[in-house]
């Protein structure tokens, strides 16, 4: 296993709609491990394919719980319930956290890495973790999440971020 470079806010891949997945093979297989790997080594929660470069509709996922890392390939989410306001970071926009509205309650729909159905029910962090990725596959990064007047502080932090470097 490799950990593989993270794509940063800027590269037009992170605003790409991902393709499908198609071919559950083992390149995805290896892909899926090495996103796994890279999320631990970074560290974070979740991570979606657009991140490590590749345009597809493939997420992993790990809490740090009894579940342990999980993969999700073609996720669609459904019957969103309730609302959350937490803050969130991304790691492509490494340094920034801010509080975005979310659902408290999401059902995920995928497939596992043999192309078999999954069903997740997710609630707080976990469904968090799963807008925020999903999000990734449409090309959504969020802080276009945020309410507009966020959108506004945000943006006056956002250029100080960037003038720093
Ligand atoms: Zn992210």
């Amino acid at each position: 296993m490799s950990v593989m470079p993270i794509r940063l806010f800027g590269d037009p891949v992170l605003r790409e709609p991902a393709r499908p997945v198609e071919s559950f093979d083992e390149a995805l297989r290896l892909l899926a491990e090495h996103m796994i790997q890279t999320m631990h080594e970074a560290p974070g929660v979740g991570l979606a394919a657009p991140q490590v470069g590749r345009s597809l509709r493939l997420i992993v996922f790990d809490l740090q719980d009894e579940a342990g890392p999980r993969v999700l390939a073609n996720p669609v989410l459904r019957d969103e319930w309730g609302e959350q306001v937490e803050e969130e970071g991304c790691l492509s926009i490494p340094g920034l956290y801010y509080p975005v509205s979310r659902a408290m309650r999401v059902w995920a729909e995928g497939f596992d890495l043999e192309g078999s159905q999954v069903t997740i029910e997710a609630e707080e962090l976990l469904a968090r973790v799963l807008q925020h990725e999903v999000d990734h596959l449409d090309g959504v990064l969020f802080f276009d999440r945020m309410r507009s007047f966020e959108s506004l502080t945000f943006l006056e932090e956002y250029g100080r971020y960037w003038v720093k470097d």
